[in-house]
């Protein structure tokens, strides 16, 4: 009896076996017939063989949508109406670039014309000239707010505004033909116009604008132009940066505060100051990577300050630099 049992466990055993090889063999015949556009560009459709169907994410990009919703408007160019400078904060961090979170340059050549006033009147971005029909990319991942044409942006000429997830917008004028549209996610690198001379504009050039809740500061801060990158992973607004007078590069005469943080979290290398230099460390920072910031080496640092290269360097500890 014992035998018999053996052998019938065995013949239900193989049984199961084959009908599963069949079921997989079957579902194997499934394949994909088409793929179908969907309102949003990083989702496709895809319809199989056995009239099944499913939602396909391609390259999505990273974006905080919940982050875009404050004071979201495709109409007018500039969306925080009613936000006061006096009501920001003395300074705002924001992360600019991580894993998830690339910089392209929007194009490349060399600032020409800088931020502030220029012949009196205020100039809130940077110009950087270039060849009518070139590709401008989107600077980092965000969504498009304005894809607005000459007739309705005044000087700007052709405009993109794109919305990103830790508050910047950044302002592309002068284009010569938009490629996106309002509401549309992009991605860093993505083009979304081809440069031109549109709107209030003497040549071909690109008008780049950096703005927090509305308000302009200078793009340099940010963008490094001539290296291709951005001057640091994170950036620590101060409310003295939307003064039309406050350059990157030039320390901040107006407000007493941005000089005692200076040592703190910007990164201007300390060409035009004399006497020490201190550097408050932040996570991830290594001698390495602040030698280079401050165009010093390791060794000098470790001289500077009495430590060895081994030393584990305490976040918030003031380093000098110089
Ligand atoms: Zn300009």
């Amino acid at each position: 009896m014992k035998h018999y049992g053996l052998t019938l466990l065995y013949i239900l055993f193989s049984i199961t076996i084959l009908q599963a090889q069949e079921d997989k063999s079957q579902e194997e015949k499934a394949y994909p017939l088409d793929t179908l556009d969907t309102k949003d560009k990083y989702t496709k459709i895809i319809i199989n063989s056995d009239y099944t169907w499913s939602y396909l994410d391609i390259d999505r990009p990273d974006i905080d949508m919940d982050a875009l919703s404050d004071h979201w408007d495709t109409e007018a160019i500039h969306a925080y109406r009613g936000v006061s400078i006096e009501s920001l904060p003395d300074t705002v961090m924001l992360t600019l670039v991580d894993e998830s979170h690339p910089f392209a340059l929007p194009i490349k050549g060399q600032v020409y014309s800088k931020y502030g006033y220029r012949r009196k009147r205020p100039h809130r971005g940077i110009d950087i000239p270039l060849t009518t029909g070139a590709p401008v990319c989107a600077a980092f991942n965000g969504v498009v707010r304005v894809a607005e044409g000459s007739s309705n942006t005044g000087g700007y000429g052709n405009l993109v505004v794109i919305r990103h997830d830790n508050g910047l917008e950044t302002y592309y004028g002068h284009l010569s033909k938009i490629l996106v549209k309002d509401n549309e996610p992009v991605r860093a690198g993505e083009p979304i116009g081809l440069g031109g001379s549109t709107g209030r504009s003497t040549g071909p050039h690109l008008h780049f604008e950096t703005r927090y809740k509305g308000k302009a500061f200078d793009p340099e801060r940010v963008v490094d132009w001539e290296n291709g990158c951005v001057r640091d992973t994170i950036f620590l607004i101060q409310k003295s940066y939307f003064n039309i007078s406050s350059h990157y590069g030039k320390p901040d005469k107006v407000t007493p505060v941005a000089n005692a943080n200076q040592s703190s979290s910007t990164v201007k290398p300390a060409t035009s100051t004399s006497g020490p230099v201190y550097y408050k460390i932040r996570q991830g920072d290594t001698l390495g990577k602040i030698a280079i910031k401050y165009h010093t080496s390791v060794s000098k640092l470790c001289k500077l300050n009495k430590i060895r290269e081994t030393t584990i360097l305490q976040i918030g500890r003031k380093l000098r630099v110089k």
